[in-house]
């Protein structure tokens, strides 16, 4: 795979080592994803679901109220979001699916991974994400930001965002 970005974790640590009562799954095949929606009750099913494409490019979900970190035990992803599918004649297939992620903060540019880990699944999906989020840390508080309106403008403190992703490990 080209794109090598990995993120890692930059969401409150108290988060990170939670794992217990997570109702998570790594999906392999259509057939085990379609198992799982199975029993995911009709609630759950309106809403999205909580993803991560983990370093192995596989992709894991959980219910939406899981923290992303929870689903691959605090480790770095190559992409994180939100995601949800609707049942087609042929099967399920995707018809929303984000950047959305505050514990991970992901660049919009990790949609091919995205659609690689749905590739290999063999299930149907859009050729990018139906919505992305831009997120910013502000270089003078260190808060994580979503901007909005294209206002480069940190929420906590007002200082200016940089233009680029800027998330990175240092
Ligand atoms: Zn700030």
């Amino acid at each position: 795979m080209q794109h090598a970005r990995r993120y890692g974790y930059v969401g409150p640590p108290e988060l990170r080592g939670r794992m217990a009562g997570v109702d998570a799954v790594a999906v392999e095949t259509a057939a085990a994803l379609a198992r799982w929606l199975a029993e995911r009750d009709r609630g759950e099913l309106v809403e999205p679901f909580t993803f991560v494409v983990a370093l192995d490019g596989g992709l894991r979900l959980a219910s939406r109220r899981s923290e992303h970190v929870v689903l691959v035990g605090g480790h770095d992803v190559l992409a994180a979001g939100e995601i949800a599918f609707a049942l087609a004649g042929s099967g399920w297939h995707v018809v929303e699916v984000t950047n959305q992620s505050t514990g991970y903060c992901p660049d919009p540019d990790c949609w091919p991974a995205v659609g690689e880990a749905l590739d290999r699944i063999g299930v149907r999906h859009p050729d990018d994400f139906t919505d992305k989020v831009t997120f910013r840390r502000c270089p003078a508080c260190g808060e994580r930001n979503v901007v909005r309106d294209d206002d480069f403008t940190c929420a906590q403190c007002d200082s200016a965002l940089p233009a680029q992703w800027n998330f990175a490990p240092n």
